[in-house]
């Protein structure tokens, strides 16, 4: 009764406006699932289109590419305390260590295995998540020589993650350049030759240069959303993958002063078409967007009523000829860039609605959606 479908051509087509700019190696982060987009098609599309790296969270996504026969270098950067670093080591991926703790379960691991791990060492230059700081850094990046020197690691990568990528020319971006390049300073001087030094996101990728270095980390610009929000430096050609829609599952004519939905939050203010919609906060639609949300039904924008209940909704079409299964599109593309015709919602626009971003909108699509691949035109589940 609803689907996501999503258009892999333009997930491709993402990836190389943003490799335009960029003029680096792309990692296509594919984690939760590729933001809700299906993390193997998804994974294909970016390798096809020419992403070198692949990134992901946990090592149950990691081996989930590995599975689906992706062979692509993989970053895995999560893990658990007790993580069993000999399964990432095994499938040939690359793991993310931002401790000694973690250090000493991948050399473990390796020596179990009796090879070599391939890490990147995380520096932490300001978002106190994962990463080392301090005097721990230094620590590191001493032991991790020392291992490396031994051959049960190589230490493929030394990196980082900004705070504030997404607000251009914010002072904080500078500072914490400065803050990487002393911890890729201190690395090298403990006689790590690190092939990939990376820093930047979507939103640094295409507008802060001086964060670029050898690999750009694409997740939300390569799904086609600007990462600037409406108030943004300018548009980047990108063009969103996720089309959500579904159908009326039930009409009725009502006259005014019909109360809609739990409450009832909302009462009509004249007779009106009631169209029901089959998805519900269990399906992503946030009820914090209640009030300020609309869909595209019948060739408008029509608003959602009343409460968004867990497995359905109800717009109000007003007098628009509807009918019982019509098409209706909760976000889609939207509007080409200086198109005066109206069209469906985008992502971004839900996610100014229920004050979020759009990452948490296109993650929150829920599991009994259908997620529908087209490639060329062609659809596959
Ligand atoms: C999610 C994530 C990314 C991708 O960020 P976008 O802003 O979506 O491009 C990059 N790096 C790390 C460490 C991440 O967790």
């Amino acid at each position: 009764m609803a689907e996501a479908v999503i258009d892999l051509g333009a997930i491709a087509a993402n990836l190389r406006t943003i490799a335009a700019t960029a003029r680096t190696a792309l990692m296509a982060v594919v984690k939760a699932d590729g933001f809700g987009h299906g993390a193997v098609p998804v994974a294909r599309a970016a390798v096809g289109a020419g992403a070198r790296w692949l990134g992901v969270t946990s090592t149950a996504e990691a081996l989930a590419l590995r599975a689906a026969g992706l062979d692509a270098p993989v970053l895995s950067w999560l893990h658990r305390p007790d993580e069993d670093f000999t399964r990432l080591i095994a499938a040939d991926v690359d793991i993310a260590v931002s401790s000694l703790t973690q250090l000493g379960a991948v050399v473990g691991a390796a020596a179990r295995l009796g090879v070599s791990a391939a890490v990147q060492l995380k520096a932490d230059v300001g978002l106190s998540r994962n990463g080392a700081r301090g005097d721990d850094w230094p620590e590191l990046v001493t032991w991790a020589r020392k291992h490396e020197a031994e051959g049960s690691i190589q230490v493929r990568g030394v990196w980082s993650h900004l705070t504030n990528a997404d607000v251009p020319g914010c002072p904080s971006i500078e500072r914490q350049v400065s803050t990487f390049r002393e911890a890729l300073r201190i690395a090298r001087g403990a006689g790590l030759d690190p092939e990939l030094v990376h820093l930047a996101n979507s939103a640094a990728a295409l507008t802060a240069p001086q964060t670029r270095l050898d690999l750009c980390r694409i997740g939300l610009a390569m799904y086609g959303v600007e990462p600037f929000g409406a108030t943004g430096p300018g548009r980047f050609g990108l063009r969103p993958a996720m089309t959500l829609r579904s159908q009326v599952v039930h009409l009725k004519r009502v006259p005014a002063g019909t109360g809609v939905s739990y409450g009832p939050d909302h009462v009509t203010s004249r007779p009106t078409t009631l169209a029901l919609l089959p998805l519900g906060y269990a399906d992503g639609l946030s009820r914090t967007a209640e009030g300020r949300a609309w869909v595209w039904l019948a060739g408008r924008r029509c608003p959602i009523v009343g409460r968004i209940a867990m497995d359905q909704c109800v717009v109000d079409a007003g007098d628009l000829p509807v009918a019982l299964g019509d098409p209706v599109v909760v976000f889609g593309p939207g509007a080409e860039p200086g198109s005066p015709d109206p069209a469906e919602p985008t992502a971004a626009e839900w996610a100014r609605w229920a004050g979020t971003n759009p990452h948490e909108v296109l993650t929150g699509i829920g599991t009994r959606v259908a997620r529908v691949h087209l490639r060329g035109g062609a659809a596959t589940s």
